[in-house]
């Protein structure tokens, strides 16, 4: 079975080749005008995959070494994401699939942050059902039982904002560039992450709130600013590791919280907060600490790309569950 898939929720333009469950291709293309701005600008993310998806699914198809009348489905992502840039994906996947007379099959974005970890790769273990998945992105904050391929269930997540946006508001406040995340974890390596204290946010359950978290980095460094001007120039490291450690310390409280709930010890990460390095290490420290098994996905596929779009759309090939051509982009789109 080989499976083209199509990314384009957000500001990159992805593409990738799976035969069954291994991946044969994987290409991204990132937007860069999106830099000066500070954030995402959804008229130009749309406009840039306009550009970008023909090269895109090219050079996927191109470098899996097969011929387009090979693919037995197309896959897209049907949502959640921006409107603007799911109808770009959206709309190419229909026509494509049409014209080569194959199904075309719908994917939850979120879900497939969650599968990731089930395409074949040398040296990473697939979880086994049931496990906890904690999704940490740029615009999600999730807890979710997974017991089968297609059975999950949100059982935590952000009243507020994503944990993604704490890194990257708290970056920008210290006049980092956009995304701020990398670099906090950056700095953070050679800071004291003792060294500033950030009280954490109190929510009942498993969910999780972050808006407090960057109204304090706010607060305390205007007033630390006023006086000493340099202050954050001089401190850089020690705030990075601070806010980091908080950030951290919050999502392994619920984790713990989620593990106690549910009796479930085996944790799957995912989306592109986890490639931060607090969090890695904090996982690896609960195997020897709370008997936690843990699984970290390769870099490639934590942030947006379609390798993880094309794992969903070949379980759900197995499964027969292919899309009508009247589906429709959908810009909130629960699990
Ligand atoms: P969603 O999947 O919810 O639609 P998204 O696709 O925009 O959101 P991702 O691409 O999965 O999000 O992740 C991007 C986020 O990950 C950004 O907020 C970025 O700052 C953050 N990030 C990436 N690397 C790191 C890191 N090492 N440490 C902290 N945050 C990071
Ligand atoms: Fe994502």
């Amino acid at each position: 079975i080989y499976i083209l898939a199509i990314e384009s929720s957000c500001d990159d333009t992805a593409a990738a080749v799976l035969q069954n469950d291994t991946l044969l291709s994987n290409i991204v293309a990132t937007q860069e005008v999106h830099k000066k701005y500070g954030g995402v600008v959804p008229e130009l993310a749309s406009r840039a995959h306009q550009q970008n998806i023909v090269p895109v699914i090219h050079q996927a198809i191109a470098e899996a070494n097969i011929d387009k009348k090979d693919l037995s489905a197309i896959a897209f992502t049907k949502g959640p994401g921006l409107m603007g840039s799911l109808l770009v994906g959206t709309s190419f996947a229909k026509s494509l699939a049409m014209g080569l007379d194959i199904p075309l099959i719908e994917v939850n974005h979120m879900q497939a942050h969650i599968l990731a970890h089930f395409i074949d790769e040398e040296n990473f273990d697939k979880p086994e059902f049931p496990f906890l998945a904690l999704t940490i992105s740029g615009g999600h904050t999730q807890i979710v039982k997974v017991t089968g391929h297609f059975e999950m269930e949100v059982i935590g997540q952000t009243i507020d904002d994503a944990v993604g946006e704490a890194f990257d508001k708290s970056a920008k406040i210290l006049g980092l560039p956009y995304p701020g995340g990398p670099l906090i974890d950056k700095y953070a390596k050679l800071g004291n992450s003792k060294a500033f204290k950030f009280t954490k946010p109190k929510v009942g359950g498993l969910d999780f709130s972050f808006s407090g978290l960057k109204t304090a980095v706010l607060y305390f460094i205007q007033k630390e600013v006023k006086e000493n001007p340099e202050f954050i120039k001089e401190n850089l490291e020690d705030i990075c590791a601070s806010i980091q450690y908080t950030i951290v310390g919050i999502l392994i409280d619920k984790l713990k919280k989620a593990v106690a709930q549910t009796g479930i010890t085996q944790i799957a990460i995912g989306g592109g907060v986890s490639a931060n390095s607090g969090i890695r290490e904090a996982l690896k420290a609960g195997e020897n600490k709370f008997g936690w098994k843990t699984y970290v996905p390769k870099f490639e596929y934590t942030t947006d790309n379609a390798a993880m779009i094309g794992i969903v759309g070949y379980y759900k090939y197995l499964n027969k569950d292919f899309s009508d051509f009247s589906v429709t982009a959908q810009a909130r789109y629960s699990l």
